[in-house]
């Protein structure tokens, strides 16, 4: 035991060594990414095990349950599986989940209270905007529930609301007056179903912590030592949990790089780390300054792009590996080309350098841009997994299943019986089910409560509809008596065949339908493997309890079941600390990265660059950035124009891949169906390239970025690269050309010069265009 912490130890460079010596007080690490924080982190949850102090006074708070799994794994390593047990670890979702759990009844809570996933908490809100007549064009239930997401997590309870006058005179302003009765109805929806989203999980927490200091004493006891990965993403409503519970021993140790604050959207906020120092008395700071992940043509590229940030702290990042390849840049025409671009690329490496799937990670601003991803892996068999979108739990069969689990462990859980109640259908109508909510709300009850009492409520049912309703609250009852008898996978199959829901699903023979049976197949292997992975770790039965709270709490990063080797797929957010041999950034443009939504002001445009900064630097050896001339957005093909974020790093450590060359490989099979898959009819409805100058040009607004963009030629500096500019130089008036998209066409007139040449042409179909040159693919004819 000995010999391996020494081992490990060793292993660290003098400046990580220091904070896992240092065992008490306040410390914070700020260090820009792949400097080893996280390394760090669990190398000293190892060494305090080591110094004797107990795991259960640990507390390790990381920004995905599969980080904790693996840290875990890792101390297992150094100080043996039976000690590393008892570790809590995991994300602050569900570490609290567990805390309020045990807790719950200072809160009025049952226990086994339902978390609502934004499914249902969507459905909840629609639910009530719909009973309080209210008009859905202006209470936008996505907004109304992002607003009140945002008021718990800055710990603004109804009551609270209430007492602030400029929060009901903003939501008066922007129409929606009626704001605190709708949060109030969520909010004894959710209690009288025994539910809370995920917003109440921090929120209760800190309510607990608050209202009742024997509680609080209690974790503060016990949680001696608390250790905070990505600390630069936490929340108020996080920050106050761990302050609280640090307030005794003040034993935190919080690592981050404010370079990679990434969620001010959702609420987290940078003066967390930034304010640290003051939080605390006596606080060591340490820093990191040598990156282990990334050549060194990625790690400078990295700094040239955030040293653009106003707002940062002064960092050095530098790595002691070779210069490796240039970040590799490449432009296509359409998403798709873009698509099989990046898939025949990994195709290649993989063949010339035998690399596994593994080694690939493909990185995207938005969901929807994995599509043409996805469609070109699949051409080339090559296998992949998509991470976040919609997940599998949330599949309509996969979620239906999932819901008359709620109900058995909880039946007061309305979003579920809601749901299910008839489906499969049992003739239990709308009207019945308005009756049954009204009757709820007016009794203070559940719905599932309402229907065990329905002989004695007279809600003008016939007796055949309240036989329907009995019947259903006593399939739910024997289903309670099963799980209190047979472990989970039992209770699943058993209620999956008895509510009907695989003969409903039989009955639809098309592939489609047979896929959702096999999706109910897959979550019952699921349930096998929970119960299997729970004997492993400390020989108990897996309940259905315990795999619902799996189930509820898995981030979009932890549904990765299977061992299997694929190509990663995901956003940039999903990807904060992980790394990858060679990463694709695709979509690099602007509107799309940055982001439309999130340019108007300096910060906006900050984060998006800290986006960027976090996206290449999950690279080890070989970074590619890719954007397209054009892309399907919103049904519409549009054209676009490189991102300012490639123009943002040093040329010095990029290579332009000219059509001619680097696409020379793949040129067949990209040029034979280069507009195969858009529909040509759209192609005259759509702007066309070049015909409007990039916004941020034109617009006479001040800039929130005052870098003024020069256009570099793609060609790399090479002035006579590509058929563009070859072209360029014979081009004249009168000519009568072919372009790829446009077909044929008469050049009018010719303005600009070098890169900015553009061409005005009569098309045959489609009318008068402007061209820029440095784009257009002509030929002359
Ligand atoms: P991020 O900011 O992206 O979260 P990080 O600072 O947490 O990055 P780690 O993930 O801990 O960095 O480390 C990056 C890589 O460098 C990992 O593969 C890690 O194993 C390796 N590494 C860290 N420190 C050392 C070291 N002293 N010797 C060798 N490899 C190291
Ligand atoms: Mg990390």
């Amino acid at each position: 035991l000995h010999f391996f912490m020494q081992k490990y130890i060793e292993q660290l460079n003098e400046a990580q060594r220091e904070p896992v010596l240092q065992k008490d007080g306040p410390m914070i690490i700020i260090a820009g990414a792949g400097s080893g924080k996280t390394r760090v982190l669990t190398i000293r949850i190892a060494y305090l095990m080591h110094q004797g102090i107990d795991p259960f006074n640990i507390l390790s708070l990381t920004f995905t349950n599969k980080a904790a799994r693996e840290m875990k794994k890792r101390i297992s390593d150094i100080v043996g599986s039976s000690e590393a047990k008892n570790l809590w670890m995991g994300t602050f979702h569900s570490v609290f989940a567990r805390i309020l759990r045990a807790e719950a009844e200072h809160l009025g809570y049952p226990s086994n209270f339902t978390i609502y996933d934004s499914q249902d908490s969507l459905r909840a809100i629609s639910g009530i905007i719909k009973e309080m007549q209210l008009d859905r064009d202006i209470y936008k239930p996505k907004q109304v529930l992002g607003r009140i997401s945002n008021f718990k997590n800055s710990l603004i309870t109804v009551k609270a609301y209430y007492n602030d006058p400029d929060l009901q005179e903003a939501d008066a302003m922007s129409k929606k007056p009626r704001m605190g009765e709708i949060y109030q109805n969520y909010v004894d929806r959710c209690f009288k179903s025994g539910a809370m989203d995920f917003d109440d999980l921090l929120l209760k927490t800190n309510e607990l912590l608050t209202r009742f200091p024997e509680v609080l004493a209690k974790y503060q006891n016990r949680f001696r030592y608390l250790l905070v990965d990505e600390y630069q993403d936490t929340n108020h409503s996080q920050y106050l949990i761990v302050r609280a519970l640090s307030d005794k021993f003040q034993n935190i140790c919080v690592v981050g790089d404010d370079a990679q604050s990434i969620y001010a959207f959702r609420g987290a906020n940078i003066n967390n780390i930034l304010n640290f120092q003051k939080d605390y008395e006596g606080v060591k700071t340490f820093r990191l300054e040598q990156n282990y992940r990334s050549t060194k043509n990625i790690v400078e590229a990295a700094n040239t792009i955030i040293d653009k940030n106003k707002v940062k702290l002064d960092k050095v990042v530098w790595t002691a590996n070779d210069f490796g390849p240039k970040i590799k840049v490449h432009r296509s025409i359409t998403d798709n080309e873009e698509g099989r671009f990046v898939a025949a690329t990994i195709w290649e490496q993989k063949m010339n350098h035998q690399l596994n799937n593994g080694a690939f990670a493909i990185l995207y601003r938005t969901n929807a841009q994995s599509k043409a991803m996805e469609d070109a892996l699949r051409k080339r068999d090559i296998p992949y997994r998509i991470y976040g979108g919609l997940s599998f739990y949330q599949r309509k069969e996969v979620k239906d299943a999932l819901c008359y689990l709620r109900l058995v462990i909880n039946p007061k859980d309305e979003e579920a019986l809601v749901r299910v109640i008839n489906y499969p259908a049992r003739g239990i109508g709308n009207t019945t089910i308005e009756k049954l909510t009204i009757a709820a709300n007016h009794y203070k009850r559940s719905i599932f409560e309402v229907m065990q009492n329905i002989e004695r409520i007279d809600l003008k049912l016939n007796s055949g509809t309240k036989q329907k309703l009995l019947d259903f609250v006593t399939m739910i009852q024997s289903f309670q008596v099963i799980n209190e008898n047979q472990d989970a996978f039992y209770v699943v199959e058993h209620v999956a065949k008895k509510t009907g829901l695989i003969q409903e699903l039989k009955k639809d023979a098309t592939p489609e339908g047979m896929a959702r049976i096999e999706n109910i197949e897959q979550l019952l292997n699921g349930v096998k493997d929970f119960i299997e992975g729970q004997k492993e770790v400390d020989g108990a039965v897996g309940s259905l309890s315990e795999f619902m709270e799996d189930v509820a709490l898995a981030t979009d990063l932890d549904k990765d079941t299977s061992d299997e080797d694929r190509v990663a797929l995901m956003t940039i957010h999903l990807a904060k600390g992980l790394e990858f041999p060679h990463v694709f950034v695709v979509g690099m443009e602007e509107d799309l990265f940055p982001s439309a939504m999130s340019m108007s002001t300096r910060s906006e445009l900050e984060e998006e660059r800290r986006l960027f900064y976090v996206a290449l630097t999950r690279a080890e050896h070989q970074a590619y950035l890719t954007y397209s001339q054009s892309r399907y957005r919103w049904g519409k093909l549009t054209d676009s124009e490189p991102s300012r974020f490639i123009e943002e790093i040093d040329s010095q450590f990029l290579e332009y891949l000219t059509p001619a060359e680097s696409n020379y490989r793949y040129k067949s099979s990209i040029d034979s169906d280069i507009f195969g898959d858009v529909d040509k009819s759209k192609l005259r409805l759509a702007k066309p390239i070049g015909s409007t100058p990039p916004k941020h040009v034109t617009d006479n607004q001040p800039k929130p970025d005052a870098n003024v963009r020069k256009l570099k030629p793609v060609s790399g500096g090479n002035p006579s690269g590509g058929t563009a500019n070859l072209f360029d130089n014979k081009l004249a008036a009168g000519n009568m050309v072919m372009h790829e998209r446009f077909g044929k066409g008469q050049v009018i007139n010719l303005e600009g010069v070098g890169p900015d040449k553009k061409a005005e042409i009569k098309f045959e179909v489609g009318g008068l265009k402007k061209l820029l040159l440095r784009f257009a693919k002509l030929d002359i004819i």
